[in-house]
């Protein structure tokens, strides 16, 4: 598997505290990761560091084929270099449908004056049931957004994400608030994605880690603690003890 995003050496340092503290790993491309760690491991300055929304003070964050340096990219440059964040809060426009919703979500995704100039073709049309076959909405395309379960919006924003086609989609805990049910089909929709693109996981749900068989990191201190399978890390002892606060 080639590697897709490299991060070298990041530290990230808060008025004197080290939230990153010389974290290295790969991420390779098509791959699904997941990311665990007690509360304040670094979880989710992680992410910010590589959707930029929080400048490191030392280390290296390359990206694709021709590792390109994302370290002074914005937001927006990141983001249209392939990498999309899903936030925990879902945050879909309530008033429109699902079809309306992805439909937005493809505008954006050709530049800032798109929207003005934008008309419905076939092809987007096309585009938009096959998101929604992804996320397992199809047959609520023409529903208000807000009028959608917890779950469901989850997968809408998930699937608002995807008509972006990112190369690198970042998860924040999607199996959160959401009934065994839901958590099982947002399962399928992450495990799906991870075919095509590289789909990185933040979750504290174990239950939900097991199901999507992949290999984990463990976060502490803004370091990586340990890496592999589920139940590797989970047998490590020092896992365990950060875990249980020893
Ligand atoms: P996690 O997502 O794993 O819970 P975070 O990345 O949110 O961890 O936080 C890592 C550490 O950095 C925590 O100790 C947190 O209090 C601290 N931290 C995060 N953001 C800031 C900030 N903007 N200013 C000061 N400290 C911060």
């Amino acid at each position: 598997m080639s590697t897709l995003l490299e991060v070298s050496g990041v530290s990230v340092t808060f008025d004197g505290f080290r939230a990153i503290n010389n974290l290295s790993f790969r991420i390779g491309d098509a791959e699904l990761r997941a990311i665990i760690g007690p509360n304040g491991a670094g979880k989710t300055t992680f992410m910010d560091i590589v959707t930029g929304k929080t400048r490191p003070d030392e280390g290296r964050i390359l990206w694709g084929e021709k590792s390109q340096s994302l370290l002074g990219m914005n937001e927006a440059k990141i983001a249209q270099a392939g990498i999309g964040r899903k936030f925990q809060k879902p945050t879909v426009f309530e008033e429109q449908t699902v079809f309306e919703n992805l439909q937005m979500a493809l505008k954006n995704d050709r530049g800032p004056f798109s929207v003005l100039f934008y008309k419905t073709n076939p092809r987007d049309q096309e585009r938009i049931g096959e998101l929604a076959e992804e996320i397992g909405l199809s047959d609520q395309l023409y529903r208000k957004s807000g009028e959608l379960s917890h779950g469901q919006k989850q997968w809408l924003e998930i699937g608002m994400l995807l008509a972006q086609e990112p190369r690198l989609l970042l998860v924040d805990e999607p199996a959160a608030g959401m009934t065994p049910a839901e958590r099982e089909h947002t399962t399928t929709i992450l495990v799906e994605a991870a075919k095509t693109r590289a789909v990185v996981v933040v979750e504290h749900d174990m239950e939900f880690i097991r199901r999507l068989n992949c290999k984990v990191t463990v976060l502490h201190e803004g370091s990586v603690l340990a890496e592999g399978s589920l139940d590797h890390v989970t047998s490590n002892q020092e896992v365990i003890d950060v875990y249980l606060g020893r």
